[in-house]
């Protein structure tokens, strides 16, 4: 690393504390402001958005603003709900402490970090950095190297909106970003893989810093025979295949139920022909794989189990088609790391036991998918498993709704944001109590004696 860069962090990381210390960022209306100017920015960005997503992942133009500029919609969420959140909560004060008043008050934790991946390389900077901004912080941002188009377009954007002693991009790659993580900052917000989530909580650890994991793993998706067959299929393969399944949460292999595999797998193949017709390479509608490791690693769970539609590929446009591959035995690499990419196995049960016990005996989801109308089995399914989330009937709508916190459990993950929990995960709540002078009982003060019936009385002991 060159002696400059390290400069410049510390010295933006200064300058932001400073700023943070003038108490600016704590007020609301400051806050409501710089929300408004972040969605003016992305509203006057659009097409450079869609550029820059084209050129990093060839993303079609629908799914960019799907995907990436839709994280308005969080923006606004945060503007027409900040008043109430910042708000003091009233606590509730036992009787025999009457005089007291309690409240619990969020404040804004400082100076945050947010690292993002580069599969959503806009909307997973963006998307973190409103919560940041509606709980009052100042952030320094680290987008994807990876997605260096659309990296390149957030320093640019949030240099000319904001002021970098208040939000400011550092852009570069692990180095750069261990740089950062050497760093006390008062929050980090990471999003990304299992094995760098454990290297940035290992680091902030050596600052006693909170962090947010935001990470992934194998998402698994129950088809059950009671549900309606076109709509399953339509929203698995939409869910599967939108930005060429590179999505967290993409459901990454079907758990079937045997009766009802062969009719699920041709219409799956007739629904892919449907989405991106009969050569996906063709479709304007199908997205590339990121780079050259990422397209070498998908290439090889193409050796796994037998390939029922899909399987071609082109180095050279880094295309993989869309693939539905049979016969996967657990073992098989496909089905020991996260797929991460246009690729989808077919397990098939004959008892929801199996289904259910192979997924508990994996680490915990980011999502669940279960497709049933059996509300008994619903039940089943939330009881008995656990992950980050769980979305019945459907795929990967569950990440649009501002009002349901994101985020996993075990290894897929640490906190959660969105909305509210956006907010909270950038917030300290203090408590506050608070006394007055007229009235001062002498129950609690030495000397006890005589006191201790009434304590007994109070403690209803
Ligand atoms: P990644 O972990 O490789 O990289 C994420 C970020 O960490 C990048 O900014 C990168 O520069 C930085 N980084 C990489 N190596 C580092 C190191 N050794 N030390 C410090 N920083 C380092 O993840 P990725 O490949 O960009 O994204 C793919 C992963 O992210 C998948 O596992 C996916 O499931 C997960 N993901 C999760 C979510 C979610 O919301 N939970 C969303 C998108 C992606």
């Amino acid at each position: 690393m060159v002696a400059t860069e390290i400069f410049k962090v510390t010295e933006i990381l200064n300058k932001q504390r400073i700023f943070f210390k003038t108490g600016q960022t704590k007020n609301v209306a400051f806050r409501i402001a710089q929300l408004k100017i972040l969605k003016q920015a992305i509203i006057e960005n659009k097409q450079a958005i869609i550029q820059a997503l084209t050129a990093d992942l060839r993303k079609p133009e629908f799914e960019t603003y799907a995907s990436e500029i839709g994280v308005i919609k969080e923006v606004d969420y945060g503007i027409k709900n900040i008043t109430n959140w910042t708000k003091p909560k009233k606590a509730e004060i036992p009787l025999e402490l009457l005089p007291y008043s309690a409240k619990i008050q969020p404040e804004p934790l400082g100076v945050v970090l947010i690292i993002g991946p580069w599969n959503y390389p806009f909307q997973l900077i963006i998307s973190p950095l409103v919560g940041a901004i509606a709980s009052g912080n100042c952030a320094i941002i680290k987008p994807s190297e990876i997605a260096p188009h659309t990296s390149q377009f957030l320093a640019e954007m949030i240099g000319k909106y904001f002021e970098k002693n208040y939000i400011a991009v550092i852009e570069g790659g692990v180095e750069i970003s261990q740089q950062l993580l050497a760093e006390k900052f008062d929050h980090i917000f990471f999003t990304g893989g299992t094995a760098v989530g454990k290297i940035v909580m290992t680091a902030a650890a050596k600052n006693l810093t909170p962090v947010t994991l935001e990470l992934g793993g194998k998402s698994p998706c129950i088809v059950d025979t009671e549900m309606n067959i076109e709509h399953t299929i339509k929203r698995i393969i939409w869910g599967k295949f939108i930005n060429a399944g590179q999505t967290c949460i993409a459901p990454d292999y079907l758990l079937v139920d045997q009766r009802i595999k062969q009719d699920l797998l041709s219409g799956l193949q007739k629904c892919l022909k449907e989405f991106y017709g009969d050569n996906p390479a063709n479709s304007p509608n199908y997205a590339r794989i990121i780079h050259q490791k990422q397209f070498a690693r998908l290439v090889n769970f193409l050796k796994c189990g037998e390939i029922i539609v899909g399987g071609e590929t082109d180095p050279e446009q880094l295309y993989i088609a869309p693939t539905i591959i049979d016969h996967v035995s657990l073992e098989d690499s496909v089905m020991q790391e996260e797929i991460f990419g246009p690729i989808l196995p077919i397990i098939a049960y004959t008892d929801i036991d199996e289904a259910i016990d192979l997924i508990n005996s994996r680490p915990k989801p980011l999502a669940l998918y279960l497709f049933s109308q059996n509300q008994n089995l619903q039940k089943r399914v939330l009881q008995e498993t656990s992950s980050g989330g769980v979305c019945i009937n459907d795929t990967v709508m569950q990440f649009g709704i501002s009002s349901l916190p994101f985020g996993g459990v075990g290894d897929s993950g640490i906190g959660s944001y969105h909305g509210k929990a956006s907010f909270d995960t950038f917030s300290h709540y203090k408590s506050v109590l608070r006394n007055s002078f007229w009235l001062d009982l002498n129950w609690r003060y030495a000397p006890y004696k005589g006191k201790l019936l009434l304590l007994k009385l109070i403690l209803g002991i």
